[in-house]
């Protein structure tokens, strides 16, 4: 029986293990999805997620994140939500709405507390510390404000043949009160359809949603395309397009699984990922861009890993 999971960046490596374990049991790729989201929501050593997230401008911790359904399409989203312990949850949960399911602010808050999640304060002090200097840094030497993001993005399928989407973030580090990314948003930082496959993103967000990227992967393997032929052609042919047109384009990393469990990555930058199949042990692999429109990735090795850190 073929099973899979795969994730963005090095934070999700104990999730996907916890995952692995769900789907080799039987269980469903919607409960491992969210095994894993929670599990990188949870640790605040992993400081563009959940619990111990980087703020907004202001300082306020404002958290994005959508659940999809690959067998109904059914999705749940929040923006902006502060002061949950597991966004991905309420996502989850606002799945089952058939009206009012992608929620805002304090809207998205309010929901969550009146359907009893748990309100926990997500802004550690060490996040707190890490605002305060950059405040300074910003105002004194001019600095960019946005470096140091990353969203958990998963996509996973079950021995059943039904694939989950799930993403978490808490967005730009320093970013305007409001603004909301990618990460929530269908099409753009996951797209999945179990009759297809999956894909999610990751990168900032303002230009992810320029090419609905990750829609455009799960499009492409419809089509025929092997995953890491859909990441390559998508990613590539889109960054360059935006770059031609646009005069830059930020970072962007997309993950994809197809409903046999074989996956696809590409991206821009350096990008750390996790991944399992039926085959293959949970990994942590890194992904560069190659030549000629292709992504080199590699197995992490231990000198690698002992010498990075959780992005
Ligand atoms: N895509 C996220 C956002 O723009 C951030 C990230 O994945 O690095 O909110």
């Amino acid at each position: 029986m073929s099973w899979g999971v795969i994730a963005t960046w090095r934070m999700a490596f104990e999730g996907t293990a916890l995952a692995s374990e769900v789907l080799k049991a039987g269980g469903s790729a919607s409960d491992a999805a969210q095994e894993l989201v929670e599990n990188v929501e949870n640790n605040p050593d992993f400081r563009s997620v959940g619990f111990g997230g980087l703020p907004n401008e202001e300082g306020v911790l404002e958290m994005d994140a959508a659940f999809m359904d690959g067998d109904t399409f059914k999705i749940g989203a929040v923006a902006g939500i502060q002061d949950v312990a597991n966004p991905i949850a309420v996502a989850r949960k606002l799945s089952d709405e058939k009206f009012n399911s992608f929620r805002i602010g304090a809207g998205a808050t309010k929901y969550a507390e009146e359907a009893g999640f748990e309100r926990k304060e997500m802004l550690t002090s060490e996040a707190h510390e890490i605002w305060a200097k950059r405040v300074a840094e910003v105002t004194e030497k001019n600095l960019n404000p946005y470096d140091g993001h990353d969203t958990v993005g998963v996509v996973s399928l079950d021995s059943f043949v039904s694939m989950t989407a799930a993403t978490s973030s808490s967005g730009l580090f320093m970013k305007k009160a409001g603004r909301v990314g990618d990460s929530p948003l269908s099409g753009s930082g996951f797209y999945v359809d179990s009759e297809i496959g999956g894909a999610s993103a990751t990168g900032l967000g303002e230009d992810l949603m320029k090419g609905c990227l990750s829609y455009e992967i799960v499009r492409l393997m419809g089509e025929g395309l092997s995953p890491q032929s859909a990441c390559d052609k998508a990613v590539y042919d889109f960054a360059e397009k935006l770059t031609k047109r646009y005069g830059k384009c930020g970072a962007m990393s997309l993950i994809a699984m197809n409903n046999k469990g074989e996956w696809g990555v590409a991206t821009n930058v350096e990008f750390p990922f996790c991944a399992a199949n039926a085959e293959n042990e949970p990994a942590v692999y890194i992904a560069n861009p190659g030549p000629n429109k292709t992504t080199l990735i590699k197995k992490a090795t231990k000198e690698w890993l002992d010498s990075h850190g959780f992005d």
